[in-house]
This record gives structure tokens, sequence and C-alpha cells, in this order.
């Protein structure tokens, strides 16, 4: 069983719902639970939804894996109880030692902290992680590649949700490397001519403007939006134009504060109070900064508290920024003497998806992504080279080579945190550099 951390990391498999940490590294821990985050909470993403219902075996199998190799004795799926399809097929494949844990259709309900807090009833040290409670998190998709590296394996292909204005929402196995550009077409194409994507989702994801943008093994959903809705008009804001708008209107209300789902956990996380440094300098700035430090920047402060329609997270995030820049970052056990008991309210606060659809101006989009299952076959791909998380792998392959679907194109390096890349179609090397870009023979 040593053997899994090695098969998984040859496989290149990273978090596939999240910053992309390499997965080799996650697991190798002794934990007592292992759960499975598929408790999707972004509006219009329907890809753990569709892993659950289409491959719950092979997730099952990576979790008993996982529950294997770290020692744990007790596995749970999270789930959002309005996805009863997704539901009766795990319940299906659930072995004894590993249990269904249904959560309610609230946002954040899938940040890893909601999930850990609500299954478990411990909650993850502030600045810590959830090994440090004795747990392994991973996301659903994560499950089913460790499953498949164990069947060597590697991870060539993202599944994804393509939604909003275009033609046929759906969620697909996409190669790595392929565009968004052509991902749309294969949900249709867009139904406007002037739009932008949300990479990641409508609460926590970037907007996109370059159609030639690659699918990454991280990728969860792009969503077509106008690129005059409010929505995309306030997340492409400017750091200068929400920091000067927060400064001459925030009133400390508070509300900010009063619905941060990580405020209500207990952690030392106050938006309101990061606003408050906008108008302050030396060290009162310096107090009021830190309590930005524990924001996971889930967007409800922004898109859902706030009467004024002011960017605290956006706010929190360039201070978190600031903090690290100036070296005034705090330590996770001067974080932990912050933290508190969690807010008697809390079981209240949750932000229904459907109301926060309808915030968003999101409502009319109805339509489930439901799973495409036909070939999807790009002429090329430009597979990135870079790691969100530790170091990127060197490339194997030149110019000119023919190289397999699957075949690895880049190593990882042997003394530090990095995991290979493999190439996700069947071709020649066209060009290598900070990508591998591999056009189909
Ligand atoms: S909710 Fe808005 S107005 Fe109220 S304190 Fe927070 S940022 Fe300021
Ligand atoms: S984005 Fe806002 S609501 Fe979310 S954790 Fe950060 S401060 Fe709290």
């Amino acid at each position: 069983m040593a053997n899994l951390i090695q098969q998984v990391r040859d496989a290149g498999v990273i978090g596939a719902g999240g910053a992309g940490f390499p997965t080799y590294k996650k697991i190798e821990a002794r934990v007592d639970t292992v759960i499975a985050n598929g408790a999707e909470c972004e509006p219009l993403l329907f890809k753990d939804k569709m892993l659950m219902e289409h491959y719950a075996a092979e997730m099952i199998d990576g979790i008993q894996l996982v529950m294997h190799h770290t020692g744990a004795s007790k596995g749970i799926v999270a789930i959002k109880h309005k996805n009863r399809k997704a539901i009766d097929a795990v319940k299906a494949h659930l072995p004894p030692s590993i249990s269904l844990f249904e959560m309610e259709d609230v946002y954040p309900a899938g940040d890893e902290y909601e999930v850990v807090y609500h299954s478990t009833g411990r909650r993850i040290p502030s600045g810590g992680i959830p090994l440090h409670i004795g747990v392994v998190v991973q996301n659903v998709e994560t499950l089913y590649h460790i499953h498949r590296a164990s069947q060597g394996q590697p991870v060539t292909h993202s599944l994804m949700t393509v939604h909003g204005q275009v033609k046929n929402p759906l969620t697909a196995w996409f190669p790595v490397g392929m565009s968004y550009g052509e991902a749309l077409q294969v949900a249709g194409g867009a139904t406007i001519d002037d739009f932008v994507l949300l990479d990641g989702g409508p609460m926590m994801g970037k907007v996109v403007t370059e159609l030639n943008t690659p699918v990454t093994r991280v990728s969860s959903g792009i969503i077509v939006l106008g690129r005059a809705t409010h929505l995309a008009e306030r997340k492409m804001q400017s750091e200068l134009a929400f920091k000067r708008i927060g400064k001459s209107a925030c009133d400390q209300c508070s509300l900010c504060t009063e619905m941060c789902p990580r405020y209500l956990l207990g952690y030392p996380i106050q938006p309101h109070l990061v606003m408050r440094s906008l108008l302050t300098t030396g060290p009162m700035s310096d107090t009021l900064t830190h309590w930005a430090q524990a924001c996971c920047e889930c967007n409800i402060c922004s898109l859902w508290a706030c009467p004024e329609e002011l960017d605290p997270r956006n706010v929190c995030v360039v201070t978190k920024r600031d903090l690290k820049q100036q070296g005034k970052w705090l330590s996770a056990e001067q974080l932990q003497k912050l933290t508190k008991d969690v807010h008697p309210m809390k079981s209240y606060r949750g932000v229904p998806t459907a109301r926060l659809m309808r915030r968003l101006g999101l409502h009319k989009f109805t339509a489930e992504a439901p799973l495409y299952t036909g070939k999807i076959a790009p002429n090329s791909v430009g597979i990135s080279l870079k790691a969100s998380v530790g170091v990127p792998p060197t490339p194997v392959v030149r110019v000119g080579d023919h190289v397999r679907e699957g075949e690895m194109i880049a190593t990882a390096s042997e003394s530090a945190l990095s995991v290979p890349a493999h190439a996700s179609i069947a071709g020649q090397v066209k060009s290598v550099g900070q990508s591998i870009v591999i056009t189909k023979a």
C-alpha cells in the first residue's frame, strides 16, 4: 500500500476541488477519518454531482484506498440532501465503514471547514489543516483520480461544467490543455456576443476574457455571462475602485461580518474591521488588517451581505496579499488565540442556494448540466506546466516528438513537492515552454 503514494504521484493527481495541492502529499498521513467532499455549492456547477451519479463505485474505491493507506477507520461522503440521484448511486456502493452525510442546500456548504465541522463536529484549527484533527478531505473527483491512479491511469482530463449563456449546458471530461473557447463549442456555443467567463463559478470564480485559456486539472466550470451584467461588472471592479468606494461608502453596519461563514464558525475574521482599515494608517491599521487573514474568499460578504454592494471580500484578498508582502502574517498559534466558540446563530445563517441565485441574477438558468459522453477531440492542446502549489515539472519531450495519450511529457522534481504532467491527446509536440503544445497527428 505504500505504493499508493507513488501511484498517485506518478499519475499527476492534484486536488480537483481547490488550489491544486498535490494529492500524494495530502494522503501521506495517519488519520482516523477520510471525508469525500461532494457538497458542491457554487451555483451552476454540476461536476461533483455528475461524478457521484456516474462514477460512484470508482469514487468509493478511491475513499477505501485512502482509508486503508492512512489507517482511517471511518469514511464519510458529504453530499447535499437535494441530490437524491447521486445519493442513491453512492448508497448502492457503500461499505459499512463509510457513511453518508447529507448537507443543507446552502452556500458555502462545500467549504472544507464547513464540511469537516458539520460531518465530524470538529473544527480545523485556524491557520491549520484537517490533518491536525485527524482528518483527510478529498474532493470526489480527486478520489476518482486516486482510483484510476491505482490502476496506472494518469490524469489527462478534467470534469468541468459549462453553463450560463450557452446553448446546451453540460458537464464533460475535457482534455487538459483544450481551450475554454473550444469547450464552449462542445456546449453549442455562447448565445450572446459580448460575454465573459466566470472560471470556477459565480461566487469564487474569477473573470476570464481570453477564450484561449486552457483547461487545467483544477478546472471545475465556466459560466458564460454578459459582460454588462451586474455580477460580471462587480467582479471586474479594479482594486482602486473597490477601495475608493469602500472608503467613502462603508457605514460599518457589520452585516458582512455577521453573515461571514468563517466568523460564524468562530474564526478570527471580521471584514467590517478590514473595511475600517481603509480609513486608517500606522499601528491602528495594522491591528485592523489582521482580521482579514482567516478569510476563505467565499464572497458572501460582498455578493450577499453588504447592503451597499461594497466589496469587503476583495478588500480582504488584497489585505492578505499586503500582510504577506510586509511580513506581518500572523502565525497559526496567534490566530488560534483569537478563535472563539461557534456563533450561536450559525445554524440560522446559511444562505439558501435558490435565494443566492436570485440575488446574483442567475435564477433564469434553471437547467442542470448533464454528463456529456460524446467524444471530445480537440486538434491541439496547450498543457500548462505552472504549479499553483509546489514546483513545476520539467519537460521530457522535445519539439517534433510523437506522444501517446497518457504519456508523461514532464517529470516531477524528485526533491520537492511536485507532480508530473501527461499528454491529454495523442499527437506531435509543437512547442515546449511554460506549456507544452501538442497537435493531433
Ligand atoms: S456590510 Fe458593507 S457597509 Fe456594512 S460594514 Fe460591511 S462593507 Fe461596510
Ligand atoms: S469572503 Fe467575506 S464572508 Fe467569505 S470568509 Fe472572507 S470575509 Fe468572510
